[in-house]
């Protein structure tokens, strides 16, 4: 295995359940790729690297099916879902309920309680189309009903503009998650979900050996199956001399989009909302109106910086403690920028936050900055800060990174990271799909 993000470390937990002697090599000081936290500002206050809100890893048909409390893993459902404060200091929020979050949505209830309250129904049915492969679905006519929705465009978390087609996807998928198991945080942080992933593969027989990056697949130990946690353009790096050259053009032509810029904060105090709400959900959303967010979002992808982005946000010390010294607070923040951006965002960002909670640079104690490079600097697999290890539009979702999906025209090489299906999250899914491909080539 090559990388030990939650793609990778689940890929290993697959092969090791069925009976491979498992090595992961992950290229960083510390383990788990995406999921890792760290005292990024201040000595006691922990911040998540990379991903904070983990309803994907509890909805996970994978993740369920290990026993990651027994090692310490604890999800945190905050009171409210997610909540989108307004310049008049009254917010929009999604609780768990449908109902009660259509109520309070107002003039759009009804459509809000049937579009939702038909997804939490019949999720049992999409679940597996969702979070999989392209095939064809088990449920059609679930299927069906779903992506004519998925198709229109509206969500902001897609990393693609709001008018594009399937960004509805993303809104829906996370919308139905947030109704069906919550957007949760782990107690500690996101290396909890990592170091529960590691104890599990330990206790399976599996070796983790971190601070070891691959350069050549020619160093490799031998083995039946080289899977590698990476997406196209790292992959190319190590792999590139192996491989058909037909294959290797189609890993040249795959796209990378838009990038983040990060923003981690210590305070001293909780962020002083205007909208009351807001101190109840541990995710908020900042960028005003839809005209201002399909604005930032529009820029950003088309190569400006957003005078004033989208804003996502956490705030996980009001609702675990344990990340910070008592009173104190962590915040976590990103925005999208263009690819590769080197604008700095952060007077940005932080104009945002004040707008919807003045006082808030008052309570600064430290700050950690990450541009695009920063966060590719990282982990190799967000090329110019992307995120979702590649563009999630309609000709790079389905199929990614290539028809071929997991498996590579070389014998025994699969990838398993992010750009594969189905893609972006932590889910380890890509990584069980493809151990579930390298073991039935094994078998055969
Ligand atoms: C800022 C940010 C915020 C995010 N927020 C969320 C969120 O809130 N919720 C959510 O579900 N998802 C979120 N994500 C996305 C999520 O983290 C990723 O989709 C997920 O981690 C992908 O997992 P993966 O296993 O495919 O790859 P990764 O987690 O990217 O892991 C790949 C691993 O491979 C290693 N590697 C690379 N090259 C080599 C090499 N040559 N040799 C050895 N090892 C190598 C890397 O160091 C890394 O550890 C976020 C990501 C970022 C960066």
């Amino acid at each position: 295995m090559i990388g030990s993000g939650p793609n990778g470390l689940a890929a290993a937990i697959v092969l090791a359940q069925a009976g491979l002697r498992v090595t992961v090599f992950e290229a960083e000081p510390t383990v788990g790729g995406g999921s890792r936290s760290a005292e990024l500002t201040l000595p006691g206050f922990v911040h998540d690297l990379c991903s904070a809100v983990h309803a994907t890893a509890l909805a996970s048909p994978f993740f369920r099916t290990l026993p990651l409390a027994q090692y310490g893993l604890e999800f945190i459902h905050p009171p409210l879902e997610v909540a989108h404060p307004f310049d008049d200091g009254s917010a929009a929020i999604v609780e768990r309920s449908v109902e009660r979050t259509a109520a309070l949505l107002g003039r759009d209830d009804e459509s809000y309680a049937r579009i939702f309250g038909g997804l939490q129904r019949s999720w049992p049915n999409l679940e597996s189309s969702v979070l999989g492969p392209l095939r064809w679905p088990q449920h059609p006519l679930a299927m069906a009903a779903f992506g004519m929705r998925a198709l229109r465009s509206i969500a902001a978390h897609g990393l693609v503009p709001l008018d594009k087609a399937l960004t509805a996807g993303f809104g829906l998928v996370l919308g139905v998650m947030a109704h069906m198991v919550g957007w949760v945080i782990p107690r500690g942080g996101a290396q909890k979900l990592t170091d529960a992933l590691v104890a599990h593969l330990r206790a399976l027989g599996g070796e983790v050996i971190a601070n070891h990056r691959v350069t050549s697949l020619d160093e490799l130990p031998r083995a039946r199956a080289v899977l590698c946690d990476l997406s196209p353009r790292p992959f190319l790096k190590i792999a590139g001399a192996r491989l058909p050259a037909s294959y290797r053009r189609s890993l040249e032509r795959y796209r990378y989009g838009m990038g983040v810029f990060k923003v981690d904060w210590a305070l001293d105090g909780p962020i002083p909302w205007k909208a009351a709400e807001c101190g109840r959900a541990s995710t908020v959303h900042l960028g005003g109106t839809l005209a201002e967010l399909e604005l930032s979002e529009q820029q950003a992808w088309s190569g400006t910086a957003p005078d004033r982005p989208f804003v996502l946000l956490t705030q996980p010390t009001l609702f675990d403690p344990s990340r910070a010294p008592a009173g104190k607070h962590t915040v976590w923040t990103y925005c999208h920028v263009p690819g590769g951006s080197t604008v700095d965002m952060l007077p940005r960002i932080e104009a945002q936050i004040e707008r919807f909670a003045p006082g808030f640079r008052d309570r600064i104690l430290a700050r950690s900055v990450m541009s695009p490079a920063g966060i590719e600097g990282h982990n190799a697999n967000y090329v110019g800060g992307d995120i979702g290890a590649g563009i999630a539009d309609v000709p790079q979702f389905f199929t990614r990174p290539t028809w071929r999906m997991y498996s590579t025209p070389v014998s025994g090489l699969y990838l398993c990271s992010a750009a594969t299906p189905p893609g972006v999250g932590v889910h380890g899914m890509c990584g069980y799909f493809a151990a579930q491909r390298a073991l039935a080539d094994i078998h055969a």
